[in-house]
């Protein structure tokens, strides 16, 4: 399986029994359908391991707009699709096999949106008290949005991880 971004070798480690696909040449990754959500908490061992290794093989690449194919499938170019409702983080997902390229550093901000269960629960239970009804100012690329929303209060969440990790 060669890297998307520099055609040298991926290299299979397990993190927590979990297959990964590492770039040592650039610092990117390849992960299996599903595999993305074993990693994108900071706080889980896993996702702490595997960001730690790829820091070390952290390249800048000049060309990262460039459409990647995927690794595993022949001829099959890589979607760009925005990880979060908040567009802050992009990854490259394969519409052939669910399979997620993620390049140096994009596992590290896509970590930076996450909250623990904790913080979810405790959130969750003062926003359902004190709010019948949500309102965000100064942000209104989100609240255009707002009515389409089914689920408001998970959209309160992913805006509320965003604004913590801010400061
Ligand atoms: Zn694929």
């Amino acid at each position: 399986m060669l890297c998307p971004r520099t055609q040298s070798t991926l290299k299979k480690i397990n993190v927590g029994r979990v297959p990964v696909y590492v770039s040592e040449a650039c610092g990117g990754v390849f992960l299996e359908n599903q595999t993305l959500k074993q990693f994108e908490c900071p706080r889980d061992e896993r996702g702490e391991a595997l960001v730690k290794h790829l820091r070390q093989f952290h390249t800048e690449l000049n060309s990262l707009q460039h459409r990647v194919n995927c690794p595993v499938c022949d001829n099959t170019v890589m979607l760009r699709r925005f990880y979060s409702p908040l567009h802050v983080v992009e990854i490259d997902e394969c519409p052939g096999c669910g399979g997620i390229w993620l390049d140096a550093g994009e596992l590290e901000k896509l970590q930076s949106l996450m909250l623990n269960e904790k913080e979810r629960a405790l959130l969750r239970h003062d926003l359902m008290r004190e709010h019948d009804t949500i309102e965000i100012k100064g942000l209104p690329h989100i609240r255009d949005n707002w009515h389409k929303r089914s689920d408001k209060v998970d959209a309160f969440f992913d805006i509320a991880s965003y604004i913590t990790n801010l400061f």
